[in-house]
């Protein structure tokens, strides 16, 4: 029987909730941070604590910041256009979108997609905040681009979104195809993806 000081079962328990990390992977994890030095250690405990206290979601967007007014940087740039948002599941996801330069207005960062399997419903999406963001916009939002996977939660939340803006007058566009079938954009190449965003589809 593996015996371990509580302090450690208790990190091991922590990591082990994170996505991809199982009990044997937490394990070494804190194995190797015991044997970091002491100032090592420190660093890494006040990287996480200062990731709760300074930073948040963007109020308008879902994306992280740091900034006091809770607004991130891609929403205060004005350089980017105000006429479109593009709709992604994850901040995974609008890196790569970012990277591939294509696209220039704004970002809406859902925080997943709908997935009844794993409990995830579209109250718990920020699905909410963009109908109301656009609202709000009073027609200065002009496109609603749904870059959520080809995989079945992705079209399925695409759907779900499609809907509520169906009779709003504005025009929702999809990614043109090209990007996998049942893929998660997270992995998408940017080349791809750029040309999936240049030649998106009116839905
Ligand atoms: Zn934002």
């Amino acid at each position: 029987m593996i015996h371990y000081p509580k302090a450690i079962q208790q990190a091991i328990q922590e990591l082990s909730r994170l996505p991809g990390i199982g009990t044997k992977t937490a394990e070494r994890l804190v194995m190797s941070i015991l044997r970091k030095k002491r100032a090592d250690q420190t660093a890494l405990v006040t990287s996480l604590a200062n990731l709760q206290k300074s930073v948040q979601m963007c109020t308008t967007c879902g994306y992280v910041t740091d900034n006091s007014d809770g607004i991130c940087h891609y929403c205060k740039d004005p350089q980017r256009g105000e006429q479109t948002i593009c709709v992604v599941a994850d901040m995974q996801t609008l890196q790569v979108i970012e990277k591939s330069g294509a696209f220039k207005g704004k970002y809406h960062v859902l925080g997943g997609t709908i997935n009844p399997i794993e409990g995830i419903s579209a109250d718990m999406l920020t699905i909410a905040s963009l109908i109301r963001r656009v609202q709000t916009a009073k027609g200065k939002i002009k496109e609603v681009l749904l870059a959520t996977g080809t995989d079945i939660e992705g079209e399925q939340t695409a759907l779900y979104i499609a809907q509520h803006f169906k009779t709003s007058g504005i025009k929702l566009t999809r990614l043109a195809r090209g990007i996998p079938r049942g893929s998660n954009l997270e992995y998408a190449d940017e080349m791809t993806l750029a040309d999936a965003i240049t030649n998106r589809q009116q839905v």
